[in-house]
């Protein structure tokens, strides 16, 4: 049923310069579906993620959002629809925690910005009383990649796009962002395309996972199947080396 595809890429084509970053790709995320991007460092996961929020725009093919061609949409109107987490957390540095989380419902015009923010942080596990008058600087890590969710959040997008967000974590760290993650989700009801390059973290978070490899989608496939079926001998020896102890 096409009307429950909340993110499809058909045929994406990207190219950089001498480098072919998308090859071809399609993908398909259903409403309230969380799909893990997995691949190595390059494979294109970051400039596939841009395009569902026209941070990029693909040279070929096309980019749908609930059914719309992106290309007709405006970009800062779809932005306020597709939450972005991107890789590096992208607080400003100069805004205090309040003020980078209502980025958002600022360009919107939103009234009541202030309580808006307030509620995203609380919704990220975060005391707005705490957090919200500091500098991003003094928080911690976790403390700043729960801010870039909640930034994310704060205009209630049914979608949101997240670039390795807790990929420069520790593992304790990491493991309650994760959890908070999965509350979140169950809580907003979101639909989600979630990069990572790390497997457990892909099988604990997808639904389905998409293995990328040098700009073309492998293999798209729940935890189980993608275990049991492999498409590739990639997706195969990705999966073996994954299971071996460290
Ligand atoms: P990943 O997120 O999987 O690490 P990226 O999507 O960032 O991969 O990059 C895919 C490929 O496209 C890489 O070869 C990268 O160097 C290239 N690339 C990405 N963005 C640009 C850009 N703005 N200019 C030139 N090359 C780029
Ligand atoms: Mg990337």
């Amino acid at each position: 049923m096409p009307d429950t595809i909340a993110l499809e890429a058909r045929e994406v084509t990207k190219r950089y310069a001498g480098v072919v970053a998308l090859d071809r790709v399609s993908l398909e995320v259903c409403r309230g579906e969380c799909v893990a991007l997995i691949g190595e460092s390059g494979s294109g996961k970051t400039t596939l993620l841009r395009c569902f929020n026209r941070l990029t725009d693909p040279d070929g093919g096309s980019v749908l959002v609930e059914g719309a061609d992106v290309a007709g949409v405006d970009p800062v109107a779809l932005r306020r629809r597709v939450g972005y987490v991107p890789q590096e957390g992208g607080l400003l540095p100069h805004w205090r925690v309040r003020r980078n989380v209502a980025l958002v419902p600022w360009l919107r015009h939103v009234t009541d910005r202030p309580a808006l923010a307030d509620r995203a942080l609380e919704l990220v596990g975060l005391d707005p009383s705490v957090v919200g008058d500091r500098w991003p600087r003094e928080l911690s890590g976790g403390q700043r990649q729960r801010v870039a969710v909640a930034r994310a959040l704060a205009a209630r997008p049914d979608i949101i796009l997240l670039d390795e967000p807790f990929g420069a974590l520790d593992a304790i760290t990491r493991a309650d962002l994760q959890a908070s993650f999965l509350e979140l989700r169950r809580e907003l009801r979101l639909t989600a395309l979630l990069v990572t390059h790390d497997i457990a973290e892909a099988f604990l978070l997808g639904d389905r996972i998409a293995v990328m490899r040098l700009g073309q989608v492998e293999q798209v496939a729940p935890a189980a199947d993608l275990r049991a079926r492999p498409a590739t001998e990639y997706v195969r020896q990705l999966l073996a080396r994954a299971r071996m102890p460290v």
